[in-house]
């Protein structure tokens, strides 16, 4: 019940000032968010890789007003771009981007993201990395797969992610199951309503392992985002049976959430990449993370109290 709550609070102005004030605030944020600036974040960057894993790198942000910000956006993963290149991480250290940050909302918006994250793209194909286009709200997907489309005709590994909550996820699923796409499936973090996704978490699952199901059977590369133990079970089953080699899809969780269980499925001989969050407007990506599970929100609570 508390899952629905939070969310809704992460659309207030009122809660950001709140929450982004509150005693205790910066110990609990810093468990899912990996730094507010480009040098905090790079040597957790090294440290990750350093473990065998791989990375997903998000500049946190989102639902900006200006065209400005939509450019500095740009200009934050460009800078970012520089760093890892200087790391020669190659495809080991990708990123992760927001349309909405790149200026999607914004009057012309469509055409203003797709303007700002190409140059994104193509300096992250410089230097032989990726870029994944994430899901937000279910308003904005229809853009978000038409700038995917428009960017894998120059960059065929552009990647996108699919939400199995909502209900047309798995025509979507087959649609990008083909052609080396690189599609990451997750839950779906938003709150949406009864008209466009299911509500009950069991309906959510079980969609998921059908999508994973055609992810799995076509000739794209999936990658499967979650932490729950049972799906990636299932995941490990599935592309056994359809035959896949362990280079054949990755798993990707969130950086702070289950961090033994990136070890162990990296032991195991995976491909096991960690999205790694930083910046400073950070707060729709935290109470999203709070959403998730709200023990987190009672450990936020103690943490006001107790400061
Ligand atoms: P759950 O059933 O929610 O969790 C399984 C178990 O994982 C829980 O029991 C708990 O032990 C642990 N866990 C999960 N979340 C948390 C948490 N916040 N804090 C502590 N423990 C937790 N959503 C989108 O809508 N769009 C995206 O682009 C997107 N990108 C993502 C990228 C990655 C790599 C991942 C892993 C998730 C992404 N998500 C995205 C979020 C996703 O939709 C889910 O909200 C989130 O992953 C929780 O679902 P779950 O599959 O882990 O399963």
């Amino acid at each position: 019940m508390l899952g629905p709550v939070i969310l809704a609070a992460s659309r207030s102005d009122r809660m950001r000032r709140f929450v982004s004030a509150a005693p205790g605030t910066k110990q609990v944020v810093s468990r899912f968010i990996a730094g507010e600036t480009i040098e905090q974040v790079i040597p957790i960057v090294r440290e990750t890789i350093a473990k065998g894993l791989e990375v997903t790198l998000d500049v946190v942000g989102e639902d900006i007003t200006t065209a400005e910000q939509a450019t500095a956006a740009r200009d934050a993963y460009l800078e970012l771009v520089d760093h890892l290149k200087v790391l020669d991480l190659g495809p080991k250290a990708e990123m992760s981007v927001k349309l909405s940050m790149f200026g999607q909302a914004l009057e012309g918006g469509h055409e203003l993201a797709l303007a700002n994250v190409r140059p994104v793209v193509e300096a992250a194909a410089a230097i032989g990395t990726t870029v994944t286009l994430d899901a937000e709200d279910h308003t904005t997907l229809d853009s978000m797969f038409a700038i995917h489309e428009e960017l894998r005709k120059d960059f065929p590994q552009t990647g996108c992610v699919i939400q199995a909550y909502l209900f047309r996820t798995e025509e979507d699923a087959r649609r990008l199951a083909s052609n080396g796409s690189r599609v990451r499936i997750v839950k779906g973090a938003y709150k949406e309503p009864a008209s466009v996704a299911y509500q009950d978490r069991r309906e959510v699952d079980k969609a998921y392992v059908r999508i994973l199901k055609t992810l799995m059977e076509g000739d794209g590369y999936p990658m499967i985002g979650s932490h729950d133990p049972r799906l990636i079970a299932i995941s490990q089953e599935l592309a056994r049976r359809a035959g896949r080699k362990l280079d054949e899809y990755e798993f990707q969780m969130l950086y702070g959430i289950r961090g033994d269980e990136h070890l162990r499925l990296a032991a195991e001989g995976h491909r096991m990449r960690v999205y790694t969050a930083y910046g400073t407007d950070w707060y729709g990506y935290f109470m999203r993370r709070l959403a998730e599970k709200p023990a987190n929100l009672l450990f936020f609570v103690r943490s006001m109290i107790t400061k």
